[in-house]
């Protein structure tokens, strides 16, 4: 955990302003993901404990990125994900997926569902915010 975290204050702060949206029920999950991307300067959290409510954030805000759990209430991830891409204002919106479904065949659904990465729980707390770090670095504003 410590070389974890000394690892993460290697990570800059974003160049512009980002948001990041969660949707993941367990709300351990949430909180350490919450805290972790903290760290980075710049980064607007949202987060919702169910998949509708996800998506009416998603549609709202337009966040930059879309951490995305796949066992969802009443919801799959898989759903949420369709629905993110055939709605305008989220088509293009880079989603991650965080799953315990480690599986390699459910990394391979994952990606062929159109995930754009597949991130496995127990979370890798440095590779996640390096990831998240990267992709809203591609973000032009
Ligand atoms: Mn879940």
């Amino acid at each position: 955990m410590r070389d974890g975290i000394n690892k993460i204050q290697d990570i800059k702060g974003l160049e512009h302003e980002c948001s990041v949206l969660y949707i993941e029920d367990n709300p351990a999950n949430l909180r350490l993901v919450t805290q972790l991307l903290s760290h980075l300067a710049n980064l607007r959290m949202l987060s919702a404990l169910e998949p509708v409510e996800g998506l009416e954030l998603a549609r709202e805000h337009e966040p930059d990125l879309i951490l995305l759990d796949i066992n969802l209430p009443g919801m799959d991830g898989y759903a949420v994900l369709k629905h993110l891409r055939e709605n305008e204002k989220t088509r293009e919106t880079p989603v991650i997926a965080i799953s315990a479904n480690a599986m390699p065949r459910d990394i391979e659904k994952g990606m062929k569902a159109g995930f754009d990465e597949y991130i496995t729980k127990p979370i890798d707390v440095a590779g996640l915010l390096k990831t998240v770090a990267q992709r809203l670095s591609e973000v032009k504003k």
